[in-house]
């Protein structure tokens, strides 16, 4: 069992996810070195050591690879043939490349979810939006409808809603799928830990809220506002897909509940999840620690949440661009039970993750009061303004 806790861990990338890991295995003494391409990166203040390169680079993951034992990722887009020839040669790679193959593509997740009967919103693959221009045209497809990139979008941004004809114009570049609009009544996420041993846990669900503009969670609650039966569905699910795509460390199932009370997976992420950053105060093991965990074949322990939560994400406010300013921490700072987690991104723009803050409380209700208070409050801004 020992020995697992010396082997040498490899993060592709070292946004604030990478920089959450590092800061739960620094608890348990762990080794853990990452790959970016130069050291301004929010990991950098807690890992053990870096490695500087390209993270989609095959030399560079390769180079980077074979002095590890275990490579994790804390983002997709990374060089998956690297990953796979290190897979080959008998490095342990979690999430296994098959699984991230999969993922990386939301056509093929799509896909997946259909040929393996887990419940979805229905879909279609285009090479590009001539093609979906020329469905429209032909009444093939009608409003509303929303237009997703198959692969590189993130935080809302390769996620384009097409309710008439002006959308047309804003399209979406590239290789695409388009989907029904779903009539969202809540949207949840759950995540699951799985270890090579086939040891599984969930979190409780989340309920996200999202910003109305950017496409992005403003709000996350946890628990969520499910009732039981809901929650084992939910749960049940996320279990079911993390087997199926036989994942290794974290899966994040984002779902939405239709206005009929119907569930169905919207996308999953194989590694930590915005949707998880209240586990480090609000449960008993965090995500960032339950990852590490299950990539060491470790037992997996608890997820069971402490206190009610709410996560509010830190976002560029618009209009400022430059050296990052955060306005109003000190008024949170005098709060009780509010925890904010500073990124370290030395520039601000506007809609860019710069933080979040976890509040918890003894009741859902009082966590909501003063997330609240710390989203009037706290605000990303530049120091020369606009
Ligand atoms: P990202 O990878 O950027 O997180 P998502 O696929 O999660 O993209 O989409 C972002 C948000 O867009 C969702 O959380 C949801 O609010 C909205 N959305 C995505 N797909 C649909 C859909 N089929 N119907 C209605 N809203 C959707």
């Amino acid at each position: 069992m020992h020995n697992r806790l010396n082997q040498k861990i490899g993060i592709l990338g070292g946004g604030q996810l990478g920089k959450m890991l590092c800061q739960a295995g620094s608890k348990l003494g762990l080794d853990i070195t990452i790959l970016e391409k130069d050291h301004s990166f929010p990991a950098y203040q807690v890992c053990s050591s870096y490695v500087c390169g390209d993270i989609t680079s095959y030399d560079d993951v390769m180079r980077f690879g074979e002095k590890m034992d275990v490579i994790t990722i804390e983002i997709e887009n990374v060089n998956i043939d690297a990953l796979a020839d290190l897979e080959k040669a008998g490095k342990k790679i979690y999430p296994p490349t098959d699984a991230l193959r999969v993922i990386k593509d939301k056509g093929k997740q799509k896909m997946f979810y259909e040929g393996n009967g887990f419940p979805t919103s229905e879909f279609e693959l285009l090479h590009g939006k001539d093609e979906l221009i020329q469905l429209v045209m032909n009444h093939k497809l009608d409003y509303p409808f929303v237009q997703k990139s198959r692969t590189d979008g993130y935080d809302g941004k390769g996620v384009h809603i097409v309710r008439k004809n002006e959308d047309l114009e804003t399209l979406l570049e590239g290789p695409c799928l388009v989907e029904t609009m779903v009539d969202i009544s809540k949207e949840i996420a759950v995540i699951v830990a799985r270890n090579p041993s086939g040891e599984m846990m969930t979190f409780p669900s989340v309920e996200m809220h999202f910003h109305p503009t950017a496409n992005l969670v403003e709000f996350l609650f946890c628990p969520s506002s499910l009732t039981p039966d809901e929650e084992s569905k939910v749960t049940e699910l996320a279990k079911k897909l993390a087997q199926k795509l036989n994942v290794v460390g974290l899966l994040a199932v984002e779902m939405f509940v239709d206005k009929n009370g119907e569930i169905l997976i919207n996308e999953v992420a194989p590694r930590p999840h915005n949707s998880g950053h209240h586990t480090i105060e609000a449960c008993v093991t965090s995500q960032y620690e339950m990852h590490l965990r299950a990539i060491l074949d470790l037992p997996l322990g608890s997820t069971a949440l402490i206190r009610p939560a709410v996560m509010v994400n830190l976002l560029g406010e618009e209009g400022f661009t430059g050296e990052t300013l955060y306005k109003g921490i000190e008024d949170c700072l005098k709060l009780g039970g509010v925890y904010p987690h500073l990124y370290g991104k030395k520039e601000t723009k506007p809609f860019r993750k710069m933080g979040h803050v976890t509040i918890v409380e003894k009741s859902l209700d009082d966590a909501i009061v003063k997330a609240k208070f710390v989203q009037n409050h706290l605000k990303v801004i530049s120091s020369n303004g606009a």
